[in-house]
């Protein structure tokens, strides 16, 4: 008999290689699609549409939680300025799991994992502490801790990405990842710029210029 896991997920490509090791191993996984933190709404219902339709091949249950941005933002207040990976990370995993163990729980749905262990951006270890306490305020709900990049999970999410022609996410999510992608973003091109003025002082030292 199929056993029934709750997959909390943030997008398709961290989904994709995850749904066909359970499908291959007799999990059946209902999809549960709650990331509040995705800014702005476009971004975040282009990452929901193609979870919808890949998950709709495979005919898979999608759970669609609510864009409640103001109250993970909310949940964040006063960690905006915190690196990717830091402490606003652990807030944002915690508000986005507790939610998802709250649905498992009202769905009986015993076991609940999620993508996010798939991302090698994100910190395994906050992913894993977010999850065990989020389960805490449902005992009869079992946080399913694993490392799903893994026993070559990892590899088989880059095919399944390029096979699927996955829409191309430039940053984490939130609006102060896509704040740290742009800030990037510039110092790249102004160093270009300063790299390609430099070429052209010692081409023109070189001609004698
Ligand atoms: S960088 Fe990613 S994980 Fe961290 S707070 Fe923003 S959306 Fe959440």
């Amino acid at each position: 008999m199929k056993k029934t896991v709750l997959l909390h997920s943030c997008c398709a490509p961290c989904s994709a290689a995850i749904l066909e090791w359970m499908l291959a191993n007799d999990w059946e996984p209902v999809l549960f699609y709650y990331n509040p933190n995705i800014f702005p709404q476009p971004e975040y219902e282009v990452r929901k549409n193609e979870l919808s339709a890949y998950a709709a091949r495979f005919g898979l249950r999608v759970i669609d939680g609510d864009w409640d941005h103001s109250g993970w933002r909310e949940a964040v207040r006063g960690l905006e300025q915190e690196p990717e990976r830091g402490a606003r990370c652990l807030a944002c995993f915690r508000y986005r799991l507790l939610e998802a163990a709250r649905v498992a729980h009202e769905q009986g749905i015993p076991v609940l994992t999620t993508t996010l262990a798939s991302s090698r951006w994100k910190r395994l270890d906050q992913v894993s502490e977010a999850g065990r306490w989020a389960v805490s305020h449902y005992p009869d709900v079992e946080f399913w801790d694993r490392n799903w990049r893994k026993g070559g999970l990892q590899e088989r999410r880059g095919a399944l990405l390029r096979e699927n022609h996955f829409y191309n996410q430039l940053y984490c999510g939130c609006e102060f990842s896509m704040s740290a992608l742009q800030e990037r973003r510039a110092r790249q091109s102004e160093q270009a710029r300063e790299d390609e003025a430099a070429a052209r002082s010692r081409i023109a030292e070189a001609s004698g210029r």
